[in-house]
């Protein structure tokens, strides 16, 4: 494709994949120069990713919808594959770009990568302009009076709520404005162009007409009563401005989960030790079993305990678990099995079609009871309880261990109470002052 001779605008997508209220790509639109849209696909990302990757699949897919939408405006996204500095190197080559749009990423790559190519753009006196549109409150917005972050959800959320104005949810109707990009055909690129083939897995479409009775249902299961919103908040085919806004009337308690995806944002922000660390240090004291066999079962579902067994099994072949149940398989690997908290958090990276490292990290500790307002460690998931009380008629269970009368499926493959016992002795041990 021939350039345009006239100075254009970038925007670059990243996790904001929506022409809809989107922040940054709304004030690209709005200034006034011709707009080139603009995704990169990672090439330090993707080599560590399957062939197959879901995630990669729905990135695409995103991509193709808005593509598709740009065309009928003679436009289209144009689809690079490569090291994004790299990629830049080129494009001011190829273009006069008089500056760069984008949203801010908040996770340490992200930081990273943004610091460098904002450097390399300076040296070529173009800005990059970049906008708050992934939450509704920057990380450095919420803070204790004494200007420090916040350890704990509660206070963390009471002080959210009265910092919201309107303004925080303000729509931008970039939706409005998207004559403005350059008239272009350049070919949208395969999947296979990047290496890639399409998976298997899909993202479900979300909803929020389940959310009528969200605070009583949303722990059970075999119920659809939660929104299944989180690859698209990942992703950003949502507006999280949009999403609070149209849940606010139906349920506060959703609100509430909203919050703590905004909590743990903010915990991998101030502290990005978290990503390698216990966010208590004492916590990496603690010597864990890390039996790589046993370790296999539970990645496999075959614990012999039916709801733990259930939930891994889901996430094998949908991407996703139910979020009380992640809760359920997640206590059983770091306190009955004694694995480490990391070697759990970094399967469930592999597989969750909603992996965001913010929210992983923090419901991993969460439930390690290594992390900020981490449930405490002496209390014990007991996976036989937990199946009664949020799965009594064993409907989840049912659809996900199909063997579960059969002679191969495996007998409990440790005793609860003994393991229980177990677990707090080691974390016991790893608290007491070094002698
Ligand atoms: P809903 O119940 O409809 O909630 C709406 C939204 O609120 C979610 O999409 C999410 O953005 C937010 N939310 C809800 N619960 C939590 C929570 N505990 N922490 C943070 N945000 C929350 N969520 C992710 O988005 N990515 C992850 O990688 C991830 N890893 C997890 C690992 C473990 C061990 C556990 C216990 C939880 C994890 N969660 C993660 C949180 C939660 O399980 C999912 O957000 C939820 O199951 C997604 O389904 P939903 O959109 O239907 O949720």
């Amino acid at each position: 494709m021939t350039p345009p001779k006239e100075n254009i605008n970038v925007f670059w997508f990243r996790r904001d994949l929506r022409l809809t209220d989107n922040k940054g790509l709304w004030h690209a639109l709005a200034s006034g120069k011709k707009i080139v849209p603009l995704f990169i696909f990672d090439e330090d990302i993707l080599q560590s990713l399957s062939k197959n990757d879901a995630r990669v699949s729905f990135i695409h897919h995103l991509l193709e919808n808005m593509h598709n939408i740009l065309s009928d405006n003679s436009s289209g996204i144009i689809i690079k594959h490569g090291k994004p500095i790299d990629i830049w190197k080129n494009l001011v080559k190829e273009y006069t770009i008089d500056a760069v749009y984008c949203n801010e990423d908040y996770e340490p790559y992200g930081i990273n990568r943004d610091r460098e190519i904002s450097a390399f753009l300076s040296t070529n006196s173009i800005p990059l302009n970049s906008y708050q549109d992934h939450v509704i409150m920057h990380p450095n917005e919420v803070l204790k009076d004494d200007g420090s972050p916040f350890k704990v959800y509660t206070p963390f959320s009471k002080k959210w709520k009265n910092l919201l104005t309107s303004q925080h949810l303000k729509h931008y109707p970039s939706e409005d404005v998207l004559h403005q990009f350059i008239e272009h055909t350049e070919p949208f690129l395969s999947l296979d162009n990047i290496g890639f083939t399409k998976s298997t897995i899909g993202v479900l479409p979300y909803t929020i007409s389940s959310l009528t009775h969200y605070k009583e249902l949303r722990d059970y299961p075999a119920v659809k009563a939660t929104s299944n919103v989180s690859p698209h908040l990942r992703f950003g085919s949502v507006s999280i401005r949009e999403l609070y806004k149209n849940t606010q009337q139906k349920s506060e308690h959703y609100g509430n989960e909203l919050i703590w995806r905004e909590f743990f944002m903010q915990v991998l922000y101030h502290y990005p030790n978290v990503v390698h660390q216990s966010f208590n240090v004492k916590y990496d004291r603690i010597e864990w079993r890390n039996n790589e066999e046993e370790f296999e079962r539970w990645c496999k579902g075959e614990t012999g305990f039916p709801i733990v067994d259930a939930g891994m099994r889901e996430l094998n072949v949908t991407g996703n678990m139910h979020n009380r149940v992640r809760m359920i398989v997640a206590s059983f690997l770091c306190k009955d099995l004694l694995i480490d908290w990391r070697w759990g958090e970094a399967y469930f990276a592999e597989k969750l079609l909603d992996f965001e490292l913010s929210s992983n990290n923090g419901n991993w500790q969460w439930a390690a009871g290594t992390g900020c307002d981490a449930a405490p460690y002496f209390r014990v998931f007991n996976p036989h309880m937990q199946q009664e009380k949020f799965d009594p008629k064993g409907e989840y269970i049912k659809k996900w261990v199909t063997n579960l009368n059969e002679l191969d499926y495996p007998k409990p493959m440790v005793d609860h109470s003994f393991a229980r016992d177990r677990a707090l002795k080691a974390y016991k041990e790893a608290l007491q002052p070094s002698a």
